[in-house]
């Protein structure tokens, strides 16, 4: 599938049925696997022939969801876990483990931004943030003797600002770690990190890749770029044999292009059990299978509406990453000219209060905390994610108290306008 374009392989990708079995990908809803033989199934244990024993490490399904994604992102490798934070804790603990550090841009989901600075702190891995637009010598200077990654998310949920992929790339090779990239708002359909030189990228595919709002889940891709050998002192987990598996290096036996991925699986997987269910990599499919065509029309759906908004008199400013009146329109010019996502921010003028009133007034556009489903859905966070702060405390963490979050859907723009402007003139 590999010479196909984006839309074939959001379609056929990862699955190849041979005479006579299912045209859709079958949901395999076994925890166990049955053998002929110990030894058969010890081969399997050894990691020296591959095939499935239990679906805490593997299963058929997840594996083909996972190697579509793969394709997608043009990885060598690729694996589902059950949420988009189990995906972006593996892809940083499989590589950096207590005493360890990394650098992350301060530009990152709430949730992530707490697993690195509170529960990473408690197990004995420091981080520190950079903002995306900081310098060279700004990133430079971050670095320590123990850092092994960066990590930076392409469009920032929910601050929309977008990350210089190549920037942050060139900086992490020149000091010969991995840049880690959460691909969760543009997914492959607008933007592929590894052509920018990111090595790993990750997915809440709870989002976009779903788009229905009907599983939590996540994904890690593997660009098979990253030569851990060649630093072998500082990926010890990666170079150095692993007690638990047999004595196996895994850079020494799965190569540049499975190692990462190998180990994720065969170690944490198997300790700490972030699986997702078969059931869920179906409906991912399901998804999967249109996201070339949805991700069109939520672009197209959060142009109209931030373009509409920047012209309204009650709104005092709009941030989109694809209005030529953003900071970063640039950036997204360069990695996303096809679009970029259906994620719109702004302030009512007014504050918190015409804030509030705005969303109350709202009827196609459902208050919700979630973003990318095909139902348009919208959050205040002054009065609900973020209501314990004070106006200062709002403003400054970015989120000022007049900001509304909105993701546009599938349905018609002229119909969301509609329903923005019949809620905003109440105001
Ligand atoms: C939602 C989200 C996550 C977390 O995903 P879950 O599936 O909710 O665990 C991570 N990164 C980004 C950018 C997200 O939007």
């Amino acid at each position: 599938m590999d010479k196909h374009s984006i839309g074939t392989k959001c379609v056929q990708g990862g699955y190849h049925p041979k005479n006579g079995e299912p045209r859709q990908v079958p949901i395999i809803q076994s925890t166990t696997f049955k053998y002929d033989t110990g030894e058969a199934m010890g081969k399997l244990f050894d990691l020296e022939a591959s095939g499935y024993f239990y679906t805490r490490l593997q299963n058929p399904t997840s594996d083909t969801v996972a190697a579509k994604i793969a394709e997608l992102e043009g990885g060598t490798a690729a694996m589902l876990t059950s949420s988009g934070m189990a995906a972006t804790f593996l892809a940083v603990f499989n590589i950096c483990e207590a005493g360890g550090h990394f650098i992350s841009s301060s530009a990152i989901y709430g949730g992530t931004f707490n697993l690195f600075s509170v529960t990473f702190k408690k197990m004995g891995i420091d981080v520190t943030f950079v903002a995306p637009d900081a310098s060279e010598e700004e990133i430079n200077a971050a670095f320590r003797p123990n850092t092994k990654l960066i990590f930076g998310e392409t469009i920032a949920n929910p601050a929309l600002k977008v990350l210089d992929i190549q920037k942050f790339a060139k900086i992490a090779h020149a000091h010969g770690v991995p840049l880690i990239i959460d691909n969760t708002f543009p997914t492959p359909v607008h933007c592929r990190p590894f052509e920018f030189g990111a090595d790993i990228v990750t997915h809440a595919t709870t989002k976009y890749m779903d788009g229905h709002g009907s599983a939590v889940g996540g994904a890690i891709v593997d660009s098979g770029n990253f030569d851990w050998m060649k630093y072998a002192d500082k990926y010890p987990g990666l170079c150095t044999p692993d007690e638990s598996y047999h004595g196996i290096t895994y850079a020494e036996r799965f190569g540049k292009e499975g190692a990462y991925i190998t180990k994720a699986t065969a170690q944490l997987m198997r300790d700490l059990g972030v699986t997702p269910a078969p059931m869920n990599a179906f409906l991912l499919n399901l998804g999967l299978e249109s996201l070339h065509v949805r991700m069109k029309r939520h672009a197209e759906n959060g142009l109209a509406v931030a373009k509409y908004l920047e012209n309204h008199p009650k709104v005092a400013w709009v941030n989109y990453p694809g209005l030529e009146s953003s900071p970063d329109y640039a950036l997204t010019q360069k990695y996303m000219p096809d679009g970029t996502c259906g994620v719109v921010s702004f302030g009512v003028k007014g504050g918190r209060e015409a804030a509030s009133k705005f969303m109350e007034g709202l009827r196609i556009i459902a208050i919700e905390t979630h973003v990318a489903d095909a139902r348009s859905c919208c959050l205040h966070p002054a009065t609900t994610t973020h209501r314990q702060l004070s106006d200062a405390e709002l403003v400054s963490c970015g989120v000022g108290p007049d900001l509304v979050r909105v993701s546009l859907g599938l349905e018609d723009s002229v119909d969301l306008i509609a329903d923005i402007e019949q809620a905003l003139a109440n105001v």
